[in-house]
């Protein structure tokens, strides 16, 4: 699967011409063994965050001799390289891919989480310093508020109770 460049340079992002679980462990040097592999392959299939039980789960469809405490120690070490995010939401650890940088927008009525590119927060910030040069870190910002689909219905339940 060619992406982004047509012919990446040497120093592109290990992400930029591939999202083969193989390449990218080889780009970040980590060994490409079975669980990472299995890791990374769930949450590309999955396109969102999962909790670490679920990915547990789903891994074990495919290698059921894979033990929980296996996947979650190589998702620790998946994320303290930088290829994994996690944060904590309703009560649960989510982890996603980290290799399209993004923002979560989270619904505080219905719960959903909507990515958000990096890339278009920093735009829509450009120009507004932040207070003592305060930059915001790539990844996985959690920003709350209401989706639109909430907010239509907040709207139509206030429409019913004033008559409209
Ligand atoms: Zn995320
Ligand atoms: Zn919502």
């Amino acid at each position: 699967m060619s992406t982004h460049f047509c012919s990446p340079p040497p120093e592109s992002p290990p992400w930029a011409d591939d999202d083969d679980p193989a390449q990218i462990l080889r780009a970040h040097r980590l060994r490409r063994t079975v669980p990472r592999r299995l890791i990374l392959a769930v949450l590309a299939e999955a396109g969102t965050h999962l909790s670490p039980m679920e990915i547990h789960r789903r891994v074990a469809l495919r290698r059921p001799e894979l033990q929980a405490s296996t996947v979650y120690r190589n998702a620790a070490t998946l994320t303290r390289h930088g290829l994994l995010h996690s944060f904590d939401h309703a009560g649960l650890t989510l982890i996603g891919l980290s290799g399209h940088p993004h923002h979560h927008l989270v619904c505080d009525i219905c719960g959903g989480i909507t990515d958000i590119p990096s890339s278009d927060l920093a735009a829509a910030l450009d120009g507004l310093p932040l207070p003592g040069g305060f930059q915001l870190s790539g990844n996985a910002q959690l920003l709350r508020g209401a989706c639109g689909r909430c907010r239509q219905d907040r709207i139509a339940i206030h429409d019913l109770k004033a008559g409209v």
